[in-house]
């Protein structure tokens, strides 16, 4: 076995159904008597309903979380946090969500208990991506991880197929470079494994029967630990991509991630052998890259970058971008090879390795 180094993320995790009983209890484990509640304009009546167990200890709500957390409102949340004295954060929603109560964290030190409701996987993470100016920049911070995650399957009934589909490759591609990350270690591999197979094993069954619980359970557990993979190794070409033509394009972030997946992982392939193998294993597939393309494409995720709203004539200037800050990758980048891997996804073609 090769060395390596492993740093666990602190965490307390309550996974299952009917698990939001649970909140006024983690409150008072916290000693916490002053909650803000967050969440998306969308998800304000579900956010009100879960929070209404905490009686009291609720003494405000803010529901404008945006994707890729504006720093703007940020900034107008901070001000519900100072006129109500807060004492802690409440999030029940996506990664959107998530984000907003780990950018108010960075700022104040809040203490943050986070119930997902997608497979995004932030709430596992001490990473923050905020958006000033067009431009999204990442942090990561030990004040930006929640303390409590409270996983309740009944809430992500809910959550729409299309969605659903989406945002568990989201996840997937989490585990996926943790596979072949540069700080790869057994502990995450095994996390890996175990979330993608039980992502891949979940995602048809919520195709076929959007409140099918057992696919449910398997995908947000799956989901949990993807972003446990995302939260604890260093990230390469595929986040990089979805970073940076999410920012350049404004695309919607689990739809880019599951579009660009099967692209950036044919790339990697000739340069991760060991991961290939993993995978291949958790995935009972001889060509993970294929296999996840014709997945998502069969259970009807867009697949090409132009039908999610990139540009015409917008490649050169991507590839640009994603040359432009150095960063580590398994297999060297290459400005024609990244080029044609672009094409490809843009065209919404399968994945090609080279
Ligand atoms: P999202 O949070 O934006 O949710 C998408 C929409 O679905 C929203 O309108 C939301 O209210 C709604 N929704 C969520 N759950 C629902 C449910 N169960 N039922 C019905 N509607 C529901 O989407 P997302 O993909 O979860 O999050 C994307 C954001 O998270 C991006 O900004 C991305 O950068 C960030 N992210 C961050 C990390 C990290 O570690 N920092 C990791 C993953 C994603």
């Amino acid at each position: 076995m090769k060395n390596f180094v492993y740093t666990g993320n602190p965490a307390r995790v309550i996974f299952g159904q009917g698990t939001v009983a649970a909140l006024p209890d983690e409150a008072d484990r916290l000693k916490v008597r002053r909650i803000l509640v967050l969440s998306t304009p969308e998800q304000a009546d579900q956010a009100a309903e879960i929070a209404g167990s905490l009686g009291q200890r609720v003494v405000a709500s803010y529901s404008k979380a945006q994707m890729h957390t504006p720093v703007d409102v940020t900034a107008d949340a901070m001000r519900s946090i100072e006129r109500h004295d807060v004492d802690a954060l409440l999030s029940v929603g996506g990664g959107s969500t998530t984000g907003l109560g780990k950018a108010i964290a960075l700022r104040t030190d809040l203490p943050q208990i986070v119930v997902p409701t997608t497979y995004a996987g932030s709430e596992a993470t001490p990473i923050l991506g905020e958006t000033e100016g067009g431009r999204k920049v990442t942090k990561s911070d030990p004040r930006i991880l929640p303390e409590v995650i409270v996983y309740d399957v009944n809430l992500t009934l809910t959550l729409p197929v299309p969605l659903s589909v989406t945002s568990g490759f989201n996840a997937v591609a989490h585990a996926v470079e943790a596979l072949y990350a540069k700080e790869a270690n057994p502990i995450i591999s095994l996390a890996a494994e175990e979330g993608i197979s039980a992502i891949v094993r979940a995602m048809p069954r919520i195709h076929a029967n959007r409140e099918d619980i057992e696919g449910r359970s398997s995908a947000l557990y799956g989901a949990w630990l993807c972003g446990v993979c995302l939260g604890s190794v260093g990230m390469a070409l595929h986040h990089k991509l979805c970073h940076t033509l999410g920012g350049m394009f404004n695309l919607p972030h689990a739809q880019l991630h599951t579009a660009m997946l099967p692209h950036a992982l044919a790339y990697n392939a000739p340069a991760t052998p060991v991961a290939m193998e993993r995978l291949k294993r958790s995935l009972t597939a001889p060509d993970p890259a294929k296999f996840l393309y014709d997945m998502a494409k069969e259970l009807g995720a867009v697949m090409s970058l132009r039908d999610l709203g990139m540009p015409e004539g917008s490649i050169e200037a991507a590839v640009e971008q994603a040359l432009s800050n150095a960063y580590w990758n398994p297999r060297e980048l290459e400005r024609s090879g990244l080029h044609r891997l672009l094409d490809r996804a843009f065209r919404g073609d399968e994945p090609k390795t080279e």
